[in-house]
């Protein structure tokens, strides 16, 4: 069975736990280093991503978790998204550079803070509906070369597949619905 790292430093680190477990592999929590060898895949969850970058910071995990990340997949979800992108504004911020988008972040407004929406996937991800859970949202406002868009809210990229990388602007792991995480476990380990 695939083992799962999530990074564990702040934010919603829990419902992934139980997501990938549903979507069968096993979930490792991620707070040092070390923890980053033996697992195949990482994922980064939603919380704060200036508390998250701090912490790492702190830990010693930035340059491991880019190391990491050149070579392993990586499933960034909301402040996970900013963390893993390229170029970050409102306000910019340093990342790990790991996938080529630029995002703005709380790029949604204050009124429209948390929400949660029903969007059709596009043909790459396909099936029904799918539930969208907001929160303090980032917009992805550039997408690189060979981005696959899965997910789109009113016209903006939400899911979107980058090299062996994944980044998601809400929040699946706190839907029932683990299609999301099926997909990235498929790209784990498959050579890409
Ligand atoms: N607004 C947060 C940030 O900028 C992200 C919110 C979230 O992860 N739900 O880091």
């Amino acid at each position: 069975m695939k083992r799962i790292g999530i990074l564990a430093l702040q934010g919603a680190y829990e419902a992934h736990r139980k997501a990938i477990q549903r979507a069968g592999a096993i979930p490792v929590p991620v707070r040092m280093a070390e923890e980053l060898e033996g697992i195949d895949a990482l994922i980064i969850p939603g919380g704060e991503s200036t508390t998250m970058l701090k912490i790492a910071g702190d830990q010693g995990l930035v340059d491991p978790l880019r190391r990491f990340g050149r070579e392993h997949p990586i499933f960034g979800t909301c402040a996970g998204a900013i963390m893993l992108a390229t170029e970050v504004t409102n306000p910019a911020q340093e990342s790990l550079g790991l996938v080529d988008i630029s995002v703005e972040r709380n790029a949604y407004g204050r009124q429209v803070d948390s929400r949660v929406v029903h969007l059709t996937p596009e043909a790459a991800l396909g099936g029904d509906e799918l539930e969208a859970v907001f929160i303090r949202a980032p917009r992805i406002t550039r997408l690189g070369n060979g981005a696959k868009v899965y997910l789109r809210y009113q016209g903006d990229p939400v899911l979107v597949g980058s090299g062996r990388h994944i980044v998601a602007t809400f929040h699946p792991e706190l839907s029932d619905d683990d299609r999301i995480h099926k997909l990235f476990l498929d790209s784990v380990g498959n050579g890409k």
